[in-house]
């Protein structure tokens, strides 16, 4: 089986080029590279701005540029997309910024990250392929995503995720009943473990959303790069600041600007891709810093959980783009991470997760170290949603009183 006909013509191999059809695989057969959706040029040449400011609200608006979900009624999602773009000037001005800084606020999805894109794409696929059932390795918002998107079209979902998250990504999956898996492990364990059970005859009827369907679910991403542009006015920002786990995301970005400069959509300005790590799962960083082009992978430690891949599958991908395009790759550590989401709060009122306390405190850095231009017009990705990672914050009232004037004026709040 393959997916319905869409702009999509093939699978191919991104290290060989050997291509497959539509089906649920993710690894070439010839040398076990990664697979990616080939589309149809000619199909892509001929969409219009018309045509997609006339779509929905949201990522399928894009339909004309993806690999599934052309029908409505083939759907499998939750609808997401169409964040906010936030423009911060607060945080601008405070970064010494004189060109436009914007806040891409992906939190604003239906469960609250950016992987509601992607899991949309996964399960539509899934869908069109034959599947009923959906499982997934997650550090978090994947399994969060994967656990409402099955709840609504009526699948059964499996979950497995590191047993030592945070408590609220545990809650946001649990409250949509599925089978919630915690692996006494890391996420790197958790992934090795779901590639054996999709080998299993129990999962065979099983789409694992990054695994089998990878490709579709990682052109969900895509829609982080379209968005913007189109929110800009159909314009290319001159600098993204991006966070990375398995590198997906990044590279995704990047290829949508790429598209979309070659169908003409957008004029074709220069872009430089930034990357965001945490320090305590930086392999991305490391081989940047060493001119290595394999990424050696580590065991991660730290706060920013949704991030700790040691072992990122689009690793070489990631500094292909960076280096490309110009950009650089920088590192916070965990105090830097809390002072990110606390510096992004109070300067646009946007409350992000780790990842985004990691991204904005990256900016901060790559601008202190004159690796970003502040006077170009930059984005700076938040991909996820503060109060599920509230815990890392040490946090209390700034005054306590009674409920009296007097006990106001002690406190300093009057005269
Ligand atoms: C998964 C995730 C990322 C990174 O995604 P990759 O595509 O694996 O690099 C970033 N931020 C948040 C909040 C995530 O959940
Ligand atoms: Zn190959």
């Amino acid at each position: 089986m393959t997916v319905a006909p869409s702009p999509a013509s093939c699978l191919r191999c991104r290290n060989c080029g050997a291509e497959y059809p539509l089906i649920a695989i993710h690894a070439c057969a010839e040398c076990f590279g990664p697979l990616e959706v080939g589309y149809d040029q000619a199909t892509l040449s001929a969409v219009t701005r018309e045509q997609i400011e006339a779509g929905p609200q949201n990522i399928w608006r894009y339909a004309p540029l993806l690999p599934v979900g052309q029908d409505p009624d083939s759907r499998a999602s939750l609808n997401p997309g169409m964040t906010k773009l936030v423009r911060a000037d607060r945080l601008g001005a405070e970064l010494g910024f004189t060109a436009p800084l914007w806040v891409k606020d992906d939190s604003g999805n239906p469960t609250h990250a950016f992987k509601d894109r992607v899991v949309s794409m996964a399960m539509t696929a899934a869908k069109g392929l034959g599947y009923t059932s959906v499982a997934c390795a997650s550090t978090g918002n994947l399994a969060n995503s994967v656990a409402a998107h099955a709840a609504r079209v009526g699948w059964q979902a499996t979950v497995f995720i590191p047993s030592d998250l945070e408590a609220m990504k545990v809650v946001a999956s649990s409250v949509y009943a599925p089978r919630l898996v915690a692996v006494d492990g890391s996420y790197d364990d958790v992934n090795r473990l779901t590639s054996e059970l999709g080998e299993t005859d129990e999962f065979e009827k099983t789409a694992f959303v990054n695994q089998n369907v990878r490709p579709y679910y990682a052109e969900g991403s895509k829609t982080l790069g379209y968005e913007v542009a189109e929110q800009l006015g159909w314009k290319l920002p001159a600098q993204v600041v991006i966070p990375i786990a398995s590198g997906s995301l990044l590279t995704k970005i990047d290829k949508a600007f790429g598209e979309l400069v070659r169908i003409g959509l957008v004029e074709d300005t220069p872009w430089k891709v930034f990357g965001a790590q945490s320090l305590g799962c930086s392999p991305v960083y490391e081989a940047f810093q060493a001119g290595h082009d394999v990424v050696r992978p580590v065991r991660p430690t730290g706060i920013a959980k949704s991030l700790n891949i040691g072992n990122p599958a689009d690793g070489p991908y990631v500094l292909d783009a960076v280096r490309r395009t110009g950009g650089s790759i920088a590192v916070a550590d965990d105090d830097d991470i809390r002072e990110g989401i606390s510096l992004l709060a109070r300067t646009t009122g946007v409350f992000a997760e780790t990842a985004g306390g990691v991204t904005v405190s990256c900016l901060a850095k790559l601008v202190k170290d004159g690796l970003i231009d502040t006077s170009q017009e930059t984005v700076v990705y938040n991909t996820g949603e503060g109060l599920k990672t509230a815990e890392v914050l040490d946090v209390s009232p700034t005054h306590r009183i009674k409920p009296s004037l007097k006990s106001a004026a002690e406190a300093g709040l009057i005269d």
